[in-house]
């Protein structure tokens, strides 16, 4: 029989067990369960989960098929960095109203992408299912292959329509669909290399990706695409030819890369560019993986002048760092991929949550954690705000919906999602990490902000 436990802040009986504390009976928190009407989730819909997925292809237009509203979700809600163009950036939407509602968006949409098509020229054309589009019945797949067969340009069809489920993590695997349906292996590479490899699930988020593309660069391996940061359609359309697919957000591109080995025989392995340890283990494991005495001998020269570069830059956040603690809410991947990183500064993970965690995410929580961490699931902002009054972390890391919570409650806050302008990634980025973490920890402001507020 299950222990009989405290709640770990007081809530609704239904959202009890959506937090527990490892170690203590319950390890891994209900989860994947549709939020409870009435309370502010911090949750988005599928259509903004295939977004995150899809947005950072540089080249192509993303067209949202449904009303304005939906569009609010578009290119500045996902800090993807880009090296080459801007076109990813452009805000597209049909802007469906009543009359399409009555008789049919569909040819507004056929308009609307030979429009887009002539004005631009892209790379292609994504076409965003949302709620309304599904409720009325348009035909989006029907519309992309006629505007496809009219332009030559790739329209691209991702049936994301928003109500489809209470978890974004079917969005993420609509967009890799929409890659693999219509994109990977639609173009042969000029030419291959025993050492191709595809950089699965990173996003180039604040540039995180050039924090350790020279690095791979350096070991010898042939980058043909990443999927998706930074990235041309016609890259990720030789994606099937690489050796090897390497993957840095579990919690998005998993699904993709267990359907390229499938389908195409790719083997993948999980990284994780985020903190000195696991940068190296990260190094390591790809060169071993391609078993080149010559690469192994590389790596660990790139490791060794990594480490060195880096070696006492840290060293002052450390020391006031020592000791304090960090809660994670996050994503999904980084609830788990960042506490090492956290332990490299001294720091104690003393809670780590997700949004749209499935069982599969909280498993990797509850490995990677220390006995007595909260671990939460979907906690809503009223819960959050009793979470960080109850047990008071030096450091909340979370998105812009949680910052003004903690930024009110005088709880220190740092950006690790979308939004952030650092890259984090790699030996440099992880010094950038360090003084990031500091700068808010170690800030003076909260000792001025109000006490009332703070529950003092
Ligand atoms: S797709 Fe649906 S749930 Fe998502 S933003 Fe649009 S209307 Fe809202």
């Amino acid at each position: 029989m299950e222990p009989k436990l405290e709640p770990i802040v007081e809530t609704f009986k239904s959202r009890e067990k959506h937090m527990c504390v490892k170690g203590e009976g319950l390890s891994i928190p209900v989860c994947d369960k549709a939020s409870l009407p009435g309370t502010v989730t911090q949750r988005t819909c599928v259509y903004g989960g295939a977004r995150i997925v899809l947005m950072p292809i540089t080249d192509s237009i993303h067209l949202v098929h449904g009303p304005i509203g939906c569009a609010a979700c578009t290119w500045d809600i996902r800090g993807s960095k880009s090296s080459r163009e801007d076109l990813y950036k452009k805000g597209c939407s049909t802007d469906l109203g009543e009359k399409d509602i009555i008789f049919g968006g569909e040819k507004k949409l056929f308009e609307t992408v030979i429009e887009l098509r002539k004005l631009y020229n892209p790379g292609a054309i994504f076409v965003y299912a949302t709620c309304v589009a599904g409720v009325i019945g348009d035909d989006i797949k029907a519309v992309c292959k006629k505007t496809e067969e009219v332009t030559g340009c790739r329209v691209i069809p991702v049936q994301s329509e928003g109500f489809q489920d209470h978890n974004k993590t079917k969005g993420h695997w609509i967009g890799c669909d929409a890659l693999l349906d219509y994109v990977i292996g639609t173009r042969e590479p000029e030419k291959t290399t025993p050492f191709d490899i595809n950089v699965v699930g990173e996003f180039n988020v604040a540039g995180d990706f050039w924090g350790f593309k020279p690095l791979l660069e350096e070991v010898g391996v042939n980058i043909i695409s990443t999927i998706t940061g930074d990235s041309h359609v016609d890259e990720i359309a030789q994606a099937h030819r690489a050796r090897l697919n390497i993957v840095q957000c579990q919690k998005s591109s998993n699904y993709l890369a267990k359907k390229m080995e499938k389908r195409y025989g790719i083997p993948s392995i999980k990284v994780n560019f985020f903190g000195l340890e696991q940068t190296v283990n990260s190094l390591r494991e790809i060169a071993d993986f391609f078993g080149d005495p010559e690469m192994i001998e590389r790596t660990e020269k790139i490791i060794e002048s990594g480490l060195a570069e880096v070696e006492h830059k840290t060293d002052e956040y450390r020391e006031r760092l020592q000791g304090k603690t960090v809660a994670l809410y996050v994503g999904g991947n980084k609830a788990w991929s960042l506490v090492r990183a956290f332990e490299e500064l001294g720091m104690g993970v003393m809670m780590s949550g997700t949004k749209n965690g499935i069982r599969e995410d909280y498993e990797r929580i509850k490995e990677a954690v220390r006995d007595g961490t909260i671990i939460v699931d979907d906690a809503n902002s009223t819960e959050l705000a009793r979470l960080l009054k109850k047990y008071r972390p030096n450091l909340l890391i979370s998105g812009a919906k949680e910052k003004y919570i903690a930024l009110k409650l005088g709880v220190p806050f740092c950006d690790f999602n979308h939004d952030r302008i650092s890259a984090f990634a790699g030996f440099n980025g992880f010094v950038s990490f360090a003084k990031e973490v500091d700068a808010s920890v170690s800030s003076p402001i909260f000792d001025l902000t109000s006490t009332s507020l703070r529950g003092d």
